[in-house]
Order: C-alpha cells, then sequence, then structure tokens
C-alpha cells in the first residue's frame, strides 16, 4: 500500500516561487517567531501591495538572515506576520562608506538609493563650503535606504550617519582606511579597480570642492585622489561610477 507524507501540503508550499514582497522589520527573526510591522509598511501592504492575511512575503532584519513569512493580521497601524522557514542566510555586505555632499532633494535620494543597491555599507552626508545643506533629512534618506535594501535583495541595510562638516570626517576617518577622494576631471590619477579591504569614496557637491577643502582632503595619508575620467560629472553620477569601479572585479 502506498503511504502518503503528511508533509505533502509543506512541501510544495516550499517549492512555490517565492513572494515578490520583501521587508526590512527591526528586531529579532527566527522560524516560527513573529513579527509587528510599523504602521507605514501595513499601509504598504494593504493599499500598495493590496495583500491580506494568509499572503506570504519576504523578511531579513539585517542580522538573522532572510525568511518566508505570512500575514496573519492586517490593521491600519500595524501587520502581526508570522515567520516561517529560513529562505538566505546572513551574508555580509562589503565594508564599503561613501561620504557626500547633499544636493537638491531629487538626485540626493537617488544617490542614497544607487549607494545602497552598490552594496555601501555607511553614508555619510557631509557639509562643504558649496553644499546647498538646506533641508537634508537623515531620517527620509534612511527610509530610502531601507526601500532600496528591501528591493535589491541586499542583507543589511546601509546605515545613514548625522550630517557632519568635511573637516569633521576627515579629522574622524580611521586612518587606516582609504579614501578615495572624486577630485574632478583633468588629473591623470586613475581611478582603483576591484579594491576589497575596508575603504571609502568621497564625492563633493554641485559646486565642486573648494581650493582649500582640495588642499584639506589631499594632506591626509589616507587620501587616494583620483579622476573619473575627462568629462564634468554630476555628483551623483560620480558616486554611482566611482562605488561601481571600486566594486568591480
Ligand atoms: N566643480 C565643478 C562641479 C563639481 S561636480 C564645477 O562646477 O565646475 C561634483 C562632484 O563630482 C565633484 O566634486 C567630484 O567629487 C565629482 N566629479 C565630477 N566629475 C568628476 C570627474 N571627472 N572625476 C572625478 N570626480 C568627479
Amino acid at each position: 500500500m502506498m503511504t502518503q507524507s503528511p508533509n505533502v501540503l509543506a512541501d510544495a508550499d516550499a517549492r512555490a516561487p517565492l513572494p515578490s514582497i520583501r521587508l526590512y522589520v527591526a528586531g529579532p527573526l527566527g522560524e516560527r517567531g513573529m513579527v509587528v510591522t510599523s504602521g507605514g509598511q501595513a499601509h504598504y501592504l494593504a493599499h500598495v501591495m493590496r495583500r491580506g492575511i494568509g499572503d506570504r512575503l519576504l523578511v531579513f532584519n539585517g542580522a538573522d538572515g532572510e525568511f518566508l513569512a505570512t500575514i496573519a493580521d492586517l490593521r491600519r497601524d500595524h501587520a502581526v506576520l508570522t515567520v516561517g522557514a529560513p529562505t538566505r542566510a546572513q551574508t555580509a555586505e562589503p565594508d564599503l562608506w561613501l561620504g557626500f555632499a547633499p544636493l537638491k532633494r531629487a538626485p540626493t535620494e537617488l544617490m542614497v538609493q544607487k549607494a545602497t543597491e552598490l552594496g555601501v555599507a555607511a553614508l555619510f552626508p557631509v557639509f562643504t563650503t558649496r553644499t546647498n545643506a538646506d533641508r537634508t533629512k537623515p531620517e527620509r534618506l534612511a527610509a530610502i535606504a531601507v526601500e532600496a535594501a528591501e528591493q535589491c535583495g541586499r542583507m543589511t541595510v546601509p546605515v545613514v550617519h548625522t550630517p557632519r562638516a568635511l573637516n569633521t570626517l576627515l579629522a574622524e576617518w580611521p586612518p587606516t582606511r582609504p579614501l578615495v577622494a572624486c577630485l574632478e576631471r583633468g588629473s591623470d590619477i586613475q581611478p582603483p579597480r576591484g579594491m576589497t579591504a575596508p575603504r571609502g569614496l568621497l564625492v563633493g557637491p554641485e559646486g565642486g570642492f573648494t581650493d582649500m577643502e582640495l588642499d584639506a582632503i589631499r594632506s591626509h595619508p589616507f587620501v587616494l585622489p583620483v579622476t573619473l575620467g575627462p568629462r564634468l560629472l554630476r555628483a551623483e553620477t560620480a558616486a554611482i561610477v566611482g562605488l561601481a569601479l571600486l566594486q568591480a572585479e
């Protein structure tokens, strides 16, 4: 007589395609655990993605890996998720930091989103003489980083540091961490490729660094000045290109 595994349903479930929704949640994650989401995430699930009780998604918290989860309750100000099987183990992100002068809102947000997709571990908004430092809200940038991390499948969310002056960034920079400084066109210094050690990239404001700032940047032994080619790039382009070069194998 044929015996039927009591686990057929569970097995079929495990072979189903992975859900497309992926949420970053705070707090510990483990199989058979429970997660309470933020109000924003509940709104996203219910009204943006039109999901309901019983629907599945992926969750990660930057520490315990990624898990399947099922919506157990969906309210206006939170959702309750029950955590199922693990889907991916936690992995480390490259140890890459980005220092950037905040730009206007849209290009700043683009830069934070792309930097997150390119694996940056920490973001440092930096005030320079020519930074139009108007309304840079670190919380807003952090929310963009979370969304980009959810979307691109990375296992951590970059840290968005509080904005600081360029001189403070340079003074506090760990001397053993190379800082690749994008110092505009016209020099013959080539961009490094595939640097793997802890490292950082620095990109200036729309108006460029002042001569005094360029001298200050160059005076630090951990700084590696680079050019990204003969054309004048917008700062957000320079950040994307610089990060891609540092990540290229
Ligand atoms: N000073 C320029 C504008 C700066 S571009 C002017 O107004 O003439 C903004 C930032 O992008 C610069 O500070 C630099 O960090 C980076 N950048 C732009 N083009 C670059 C290039 N070809 N090589 C290296 N960095 C560049």
